[in-house]
């Protein structure tokens, strides 16, 4: 296959450093404002950013239907943090009636950690890589019970939040609490990659 193109939605959120590191893994990487532009892309990010904002924007721009067409349809998709939250089922402190976007088969809730641990990062085991993964996270959110089909790529290692789960699979799509793309190291981004260039 060719580059793939992969879109990263881009009415709000960290979208600038998921396009360099798509395009620096060999990536067409694309900003996603419009269906028209969901349209030509193999795969999809989901940004860090403000998940009710996010959703509200999707609406306003009539992105919200198509999106959940080309995820229930099989487009590799990969959320990160408030990505996350829009590719979860059902969610958990979200606003009065915020919407997302599903597809996982996972309860998320947001801002799980609390305040007294807004953002921390750390190294954490990743299934299927060999090192840690160099794990940023923001006001982040943590998958708090996930379906029999979802795969558990990546837990909280030690302190109050030990067991609890930050990175997801299931199927074509993919979604951690933290954001790979503010750190150095591109490996999750890479496993992101070739799922597009697999399917
Ligand atoms: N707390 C944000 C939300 O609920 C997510 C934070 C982030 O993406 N860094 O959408």
């Amino acid at each position: 296959m060719p580059a793939p193109t992969i879109g990263v939605f881009a009415l709000q959120g960290d979208v600038r450093e998921h396009l360099r590191v798509l395009t620096d893994l060999g990536a067409r990487a694309v900003g996603v404002r419009r269906p028209s532009e969901l349209a030509a892309c193999h795969g999809l990010v989901l940004p860090g950013g403000e998940s009710t904002t996010m959703v509200k924007l999707a609406r306003t721009f009539d992105l919200v239907e198509p999106l959940r067409e080309r995820i229930a349809g099989g487009m590799p998709t990969f959320g990160t943090c408030a990505g996350m939250i829009l590719l979860a089922d059902r969610i958990l402190d979200g606003i009065a009636g915020q919407e997302t976007l599903g597809g996982l088969d996972v309860t998320v809730r947001r801002n799980a950690f609390g305040r007294q641990v807004d953002s921390f990062e750390g190294g954490l085991e990743f299934a299927g890589l060999d090192a840690p993964v160099q794990a940023v996270f923001i006001r982040a959110p943590w998958v708090e019970e996930a379906g029999p089909g979802v795969q558990v790529l990546a837990t909280v290692p030690a302190g109050p939040a030990m067991g609890r789960i930050v990175a997801v699979r299931e199927g074509h799509l993919m979604a951690t609490s933290f954001h790979p793309e503010v750190a150095t190291d591109d490996r999750v981004h890479r496993s992101f990659v070739h799922l597009v260039t697999q399917s």
